[in-house]
């Protein structure tokens, strides 16, 4: 059998959207085996393994309930077996769990011939700094061909089939045309640009901003506060965004990883609601998580802090007013009616 094999790893709100795309695509994929192994993070669903739920009923009744798995997947306890003869890995859990899951993997793959795909949101802390997720998979892996997906995704949607777009950034770009076969559908377009850095980054950065437009709501503050928080953060996700690579492109931020999924995150997202909630309820995000998530996990508010930390590390602090303003309501106890407070931010 020489054809290539794809696994995913993750099968959280998103992963297992991604999975139910991948599983179809695969089907009319001569050169692609059709099985595709999925990374399940076993629990008991009264008294029940996840694992052998989905394998026998077809449906994450967790994390996508309601919505049929084809059969061609399999739910897999453990992530190295999971990786097991595949060269086309697609990553796809909350960023706080990357780590740990690559350190896993790394004596189980071959670096020269496997292709990574992140789907993961978020900035990892490393002894050596505060990385991007591909950075880190490329480090940690010793894999060079990793491209990312990134884009106003809201998970749900997507599994209902309503329209949206979405983009791929790579450095190998027949990679990233790979990748596109196998994720594309009619009512989920994808557009490559050969920036990876730059994709990643707005993915993360955007569960940022997305905190500050919870807050407002929870402020009870209109279309136009939100509209300024909006601006304000875009306009600091495209000023941070050299500090982490000079490569990162200003166009990729008008593709649907950057302004879009800005867009859809502060009115749709679970950072947002939750953010929301913390002015409203004076609970905890870490409570708030626990109480309204059921399992899903939140990536905005530690990025907030990976992001803080980032700053601090290369002394640019002031030059963020808005990350800075987040970080510390989330983190030390700063009236979030202060939110627009010494808010003035330009590009210059
Ligand atoms: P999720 O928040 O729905 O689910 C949490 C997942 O984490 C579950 O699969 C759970 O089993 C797993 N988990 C819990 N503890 C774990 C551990 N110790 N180790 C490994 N896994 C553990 O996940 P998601 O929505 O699939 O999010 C994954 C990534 O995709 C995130 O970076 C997120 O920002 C991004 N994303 C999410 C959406 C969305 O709408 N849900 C859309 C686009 C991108
Ligand atoms: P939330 O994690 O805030 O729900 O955002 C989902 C997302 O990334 C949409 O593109």
């Amino acid at each position: 059998n020489n054809k290539e094999k794809v696994c995913i790893l993750g099968s959280g709100n998103w992963g297992t959207t991604a999975a139910r795309i991948l599983a179809n695509n695969v089907k009319s994929l001569d050169n692609i085996d059709k099985t595709i192994n999925m990374y399940v993070y076993e629990e008991l669903i009264d008294g029940k393994k996840l694992t052998e739920i989905i394998n026998t009923q077809h449906e994450n009744v967790k994390y996508l309930p309601g919505f049929k798995i084809p059969e061609n997947v399999i739910a897999v306890p453990d992530v190295v077996e999971a990786v097991k003869d595949a060269n086309l890995i697609v990553i796809v859990m909350p960023h706080q769990f990357v780590k740990s899951v690559l350190e896993t993997i790394k004596p189980h793959i071959i670096p020269s011939k496997t292709k990574v795909l992140s789907l993961i949101k978020g900035v990892v802390i490393t002894p050596k700094g505060t990385v991007t997720v591909s950075n880190l998979i490329k480090e940690n892996l010793g894999i060079h061909d990793v491209s990312v997906l990134s884009g106003a995704n809201i998970a749900n949607e997507i599994a209902d089939e309503q329209f949206c777009e979405s983009t791929i950034g790579y450095q190998v770009e027949e990679s990233a045309k790979l990748w596109q076969l196998l994720f594309e559908t009619p009512n989920f377009r994808l557009n490559c640009i050969n920036d990876v850095i730059g994709v990643e980054l707005c993915g993360a950065l955007k569960n940022v901003v997305a905190i500050a437009a919870g807050f407002v709501d929870g402020l009870k503050l209109g279309n136009n506060s939100k509209a300024a928080i909006i601006r304000i953060g875009l306009v600091e996700m495209r000023k941070i965004a050299p500090y982490f690579s000079d490569s990162v492109k200003g166009i990729t931020f008008l593709e649907s990883c950057g302004v879009a999924d800005l867009i859809t995150t502060c009115y749709g997202g679970r950072n947002r609601k939750l953010a929301e909630l913390f002015v409203t309820t004076g609970k905890s995000m870490q409570e708030l998580e626990k109480i309204h998530l059921n399992g899903q996990k939140l990536q905005g508010y530690l990025t907030a802090q990976e992001v803080y930390e980032f700053m601090v590390e290369r002394g640019i602090v002031d030059e963020f007013p808005l990350f800075t303003k987040i970080y510390k309501i989330c983190y030390e106890g700063e009236n979030v009616a202060s939110i627009f407070c010494d808010l003035k931010v330009s590009l210059l």
